[in-house]
């Protein structure tokens, strides 16, 4: 569905990703994990459309995205609820979801909200309340409902653990895997490494702008070179 064949990303004379390539396959849950600074952040950012590779190319569903703007790129079906969440703080819980439609038509909008809804029922109980007011975790949730709400082929979270407790860390994983059972097709950015790989098909490591070691999820939670490097020993 998506493949990243030997991009380079600089920012001005800071060669941040180094010739990287990867996959993602339908139906997967892909993660790229790594410490802080190795360039996942900056990888989305270049699938997205939000910068550029000067190298290789980046194709989704066998079309390339090399000239596509990134808010086209949304229309194709690939949807990134970046890092640190960028919702809109000053709009309701429900106007920020409605947002997130504004590829569809119309018609199908209070139908995608219920689906969020049933998804999220913490977002529901909250859907007048200003998204400025809502805990680090609902915030994550009213982010990846905002996402969901432009029907993504491929959703792309960075950092989705960022920074919440842990029960709600959980939560966030919960869904993970319960998108992952309805089909959704997930690139996931994750600091957490042992969370990020407890749901994942398959993993790649990112170390300094380059993919260190690739296999499935349950191959590297249990890899001696991983668990010392990201998992605590
Ligand atoms: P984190 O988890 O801390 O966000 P990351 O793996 O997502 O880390 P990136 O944010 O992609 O890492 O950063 C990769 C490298 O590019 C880092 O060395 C970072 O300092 C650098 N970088 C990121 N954004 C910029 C920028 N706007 N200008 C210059 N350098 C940048």
């Amino acid at each position: 569905m998506l493949k990243v064949e030997d991009i380079n990303v600089y920012y001005g004379s800071i060669h941040a990703i180094k010739g990287i390539s990867f996959e993602v396959q339908e139906g997967e849950v892909v993660t790229l994990i790594g410490a802080n600074g190795a360039g996942k952040s900056t990888t989305l950012n270049a699938v997205s459309g939000l910068l550029r590779s000067k190298t290789g190319s980046i194709s989704f569903l066998g079309e390339s995205l090399a000239k596509v703007p990134s808010h086209k790129v949304v229309a194709k079906g690939l949807a990134l609820v970046p890092e640190g969440r960028r919702i809109f703080l000053q709009m309701t819980v429900q106007e920020n979801l409605e947002m997130g439609a504004f590829t569809q038509k119309g018609s199908g909008i209070q139908q995608d909200l219920e689906m969020v809804y049933e998804l999220f029922p913490r977002l529901k109980e909250r859907y007048k309340q200003m998204a400025g007011t809502l805990s680090g975790g609902e915030q994550q949730m009213l982010a990846m409902g905002r996402a969901l709400m432009s029907h993504p082929k491929l959703l792309m979270l960075d950092e989705p653990s960022m920074g919440l407790a842990p029960i709600l860390v959980e939560q966030i994983f919960e869904i993970i895997q319960n998108l992952h059972k309805a089909g959704t097709t997930i690139l996931l950015v994750e600091q957490n490494a042992q969370a990020a790989l407890s749901v994942a098909d398959r993993g790649y490591v990112l170390e300094t702008g380059k993919i260190v070691t690739t296999g499935t999820g349950a191959e590297l939670l249990s890899s001696p070179a991983i668990k010392k490097a990201y998992l605590g020993g």
